[in-house]
């Protein structure tokens, strides 16, 4: 239901797509971490500092 403009904890910028705006089965939260201008393509790894993105993006963190 959002789009969110965030950036992982190194700085590199990510896009966090939630419910109707996430194109992602993945996980049961719904929640889809792609690089702006990359529609589309899934990361769950920051490519810059290689950390889990659910760990240094609040915005995607799992929900309880
Ligand atoms: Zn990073």
């Amino acid at each position: 239901m959002a789009i969110i403009h965030t950036n992982c904890t190194c700085g590199k910028a990510v896009e966090i797509r939630t419910g109707s705006d996430a194109n992602s089965n993945y996980r049961k939260d719904g929640k889809q971490a792609v690089y702006p201008g990359e529609d589309g393509y899934c990361i769950f790894r920051c490519s810059q500092c290689l950390e889990p993105l659910h760990q240094t993006v609040p915005a995607f963190a799992h929900q309880a």
